[in-house]
């Protein structure tokens, strides 16, 4: 484990809790089982009613004997994290503010398409990373999600939703995107046991193509992200030279435009049919220019890429303005002209400040209004 993943890893399961089963692989799951006196066969059955079903009540689980259950729920159980506050928006946009066990909060994010339905997860308690365009940005990294938390925010969807069991047709959440609030790929390890259980097709079921991991730009788990987990990559990119990059994105410091893009170059499994999208916020007078719509074009020369236009959604304290409509419509004709897609994102959620870089959990906002408040006058 890394100094990192070291220093910001999820709280251990409190000793006196039942042990969740939530979020352990098919192995550990075998291994609980075993630990019970029970066969492998057992952690099958367990994992199709938690997964498949929903269940979180061991006595409702109906194939496995009553004596089987009850001992189950000496020891374990089937937990999700808390839902704090529910909220829909006028454009049918859902958000979750999701308390977890030590009180910690984060929020997720589901959207309605005609389409398609598309959750977009967290894997942070804030960020490490401090992107000037984004509200998480501004609350400091608390810790690592596990992947009980990270899972867990498909199971809360899926319970408002009333998805349970997965159908196979007809699903409401058929996407799912790690653009949340973190870094994904600075919580590797939890994101990737989250990835692969989210993906069992005897449980969530979620198709690795309906699934897209976003990254500012972590460059050395982009390669080990594509190899081991096969998803689908989205890169905040947000502007076309170093000198900008730097200054709304300070990991660009450490991992700069030619180091990144070289890694989407080589990232495994992108073809035309399967390209890596790349998130650029339209920020008005800062990377919204033709000469800048043209740059991009040559950077992206021989990666497979759509490019998703974003205007830009202000949040409290914001200091940026989206671009103009007429120069966000002149940019995408330029990636266009250069067969580039460049579909302009629709806001969704803004009233519930559930847009792109909008998510900062409630305490955050909460806590700094009070500090706020209580600032003598003068300063
Ligand atoms: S855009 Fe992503 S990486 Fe950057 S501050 Fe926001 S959550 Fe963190």
């Amino acid at each position: 484990m890394n100094h990192h993943a070291e220093a910001f890893a999820p709280p251990q399961e409190d000793r006196d809790e039942k042990r969740n089963l939530v979020g352990l692989t098919r192995d550990q799951l075998v291994a609980e089982m075993a630990g019970l006196g029970e066969k492998p066969f057992r952690a099958k059955q367990l994992w199709h009613w938690i997964y498949h079903r929903g269940v979180t009540d061991f006595a409702a689980m109906t194939t496995l004997s009553k004596d089987f259950r009850a001992r189950l729920a000496e020891t374990f159980a089937v937990r999700r994290p808390a839902v704090g506050e529910a909220q829909v928006s006028r454009d049918g946009t859902r958000k979750w503010l999701l308390r977890l066990a030590d009180g910690n909060e984060v929020e997720t994010v589901y959207i309605p398409e005609e389409d398609r339905g598309t959750l977009c997860v967290s894997s942070q308690v804030g960020c490490t990373l401090t992107c000037k365009f984004c509200h998480t940005g501004t609350q400091r990294l608390v810790r690592n999600l596990a992947p009980a938390e990270i899972v867990g925010q498909i199971m809360v969807a899926r319970d408002d939703l009333g998805e349970w069991p997965a159908p196979a047709e007809g699903r409401q959440i058929t996407n799912i995107v790690l653009m949340g609030m973190g870094e994904p790929l600075y919580n590797y390890d939890n994101v990737a046991a989250a990835i692969k259980i989210a993906m069992d097709p005897e449980g969530l079921s979620v198709s690795k193509r309906k699934i897209t991991l976003s990254t500012s730009g972590v460059v050395p788990e982009m390669e080990r992200c594509g190899r081991e987990l096969d998803v689908n990559l989205a890169v905040s990119l947000h502007a076309t030279s170093d000198d900008v990059r730097d200054r709304i994105m300070p990991i660009n410091k450490k991992y700069p435009l030619k180091m990144l893009l070289d890694a989407c170059r080589s990232y495994p499994g992108t073809h035309n049919a399967r390209r890596i999208t790349f998130e650029y916020v339209m920020l008005k007078g800062v990377n919204d220019s033709e000469e800048d719509a043209r740059r991009l074009v040559k950077l992206l020369k021989g990666i497979p890429a759509k490019v998703n236009l974003i205007p830009f959604n202000p949040w409290p304290g914001s200091f940026f303005e989206s671009s103009e409509p007429a120069v966000i419509t002149r940019f995408a004709d330029i990636l266009s002209a250069a067969h580039i897609s460049a579909p302009v994102r629709a806001t969704r959620g803004d009233d519930i400040l559930a847009a792109c870089g909008q998510l900062k959990s409630a305490s955050e906002r909460r806590k700094k209004a009070e500090r706020e408040t209580t600032l003598p006058a003068q300063l």
